[in-house]
């Protein structure tokens, strides 16, 4: 007589604010099925023993480096708390290696706290770091902060012996807080720019040292900017994503050149499940594209102040648009 068989069961939901998961169970039955459905490991979050935030990521001597935000605030604590920023290396997406701690704030004298979103890059065998912090009284608000290191793992140092950035510098907005999440890039003659805002989108040249800026700040005018940009290039486009609205979206403007005129292009990521904020990552890596993101959904004390950060592929369309990210449990599979 024919056995039954029982093959596994996967079963991942995740709702508004909790993610449920229910593991796989296998049986020695599934092993004879015909066509057993592939079992996939749940990945997303890619680091769970911490939680981690704003994530950012670099590809160096075909390696991932993942920087994050380390959210360390309790759980019964309903703001940021986050004293240091964490980072991981990976050659497969799927297993990430974390390293010592690289910097904290309180590496900026300058600094009062907050290991906000932040961003590295390498020049002539150098990484640059660049930070959001919380500027001490001499120029009250978020500012920007760049450390410097010989190795993508650090140990960073202030790079400048002051902000690169603060708050006193861009007017646009009465907030404190509009001077937060670098993102850079070097276009392909050799010219760096620093892009970061919240509520008004900025950009500014970066001098060949990388802790400088070179001339004016300029604005940039793409729909319901929040915060969170992230400039990358990929072919013939430059793409500029960004936060959007609150909660935040993750929605897109593409251009022929780094300094615009940017055409707005639609959201590119929804909410991100149980977090009122979204980040976003995009990087190829050994010809793969991905998009690399936090939400709330670790259970059962995760939230938008205990984050963690997630992976999933990004495709383009032949035309250079980006296809929406879908957000799922299994992540990258190896
Ligand atoms: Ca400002």
């Amino acid at each position: 007589m024919k056995k039954i068989v029982v093959s596994g069961l996967l079963a991942v939901a995740l709702v508004a604010c909790n993610q449920q998961k229910e593991e796989s169970k296998t049986s020695e039955a599934s092993q004879e099925a015909v066509a057993p459905a592939k079992e996939l490991a749940v990945n997303n979050p890619v680091i769970k023993d911490k939680f981690t935030a704003d994530p950012a990521a670099y590809v160096f001597n075909d390696t991932v480096y993942l920087y994050a935000g380390h959210d360390q605030a309790p759980n019964d604590f309903n703001f940021y708390k986050m004293d240091e920023w964490l980072v991981y290396s990976s050659t497969n997406m799927v297993d990430w290696t974390e390293h010592p701690v690289p910097l904290k704030p309180t590496d900026f004298a300058w600094a009062k706290g907050d290991a906000w979103a932040a961003q590295v890059i390498e020049r002539n065998g150098k990484f640059y770091w660049y930070v959001t912090v919380e500027h001490d009284d001499t120029h009250p608000g978020k500012a920007i902060g760049v450390a410097v290191a010989d190795s993508p793992v650090g140990p960073f140092k202030d790079a400048l012996g002051k902000a690169i950035v603060t708050n006193d510098m861009t007017t646009q907005t009465g907030i404190s807080w509009d001077d937060i999440d670098p993102s850079v890039i070097i276009d392909d003659d050799g010219q760096a720019y620093l892009f970061w805002g919240n509520t008004v989108c900025k950009y500014a040249k970066l001098k060949e040292n990388m802790i400088e800026l070179d001339g004016p700040i300029h604005t940039i005018d793409v729909p319901q900017f929040t915060e969170a940009p992230w400039i990358h290039k990929k072919g013939d486009w430059y793409y500029l994503s960004y936060a959007s609205e609150f909660p935040e979206k993750i929605k897109y403007a593409m251009s022929k050149s780094v300094t615009g005129p940017w055409e707005y292009k639609g959201i590119l990521n929804e909410l991100a499940g149980n977090s009122n904020t979204n980040h976003q990552a995009i990087i190829e890596y050994k010809g793969k594209d991905y998009f690399i993101y936090h939400t709330g959904a670790i259970n059962p004390n995760g939230g938008c102040f205990r984050r963690s950060v997630c992976i999933d592929k990004l495709e383009y369309n032949e035309d250079g648009t980006m296809k929406r990210v879908i957000m799922t449990s299994e992540g990258i599979q190896k």
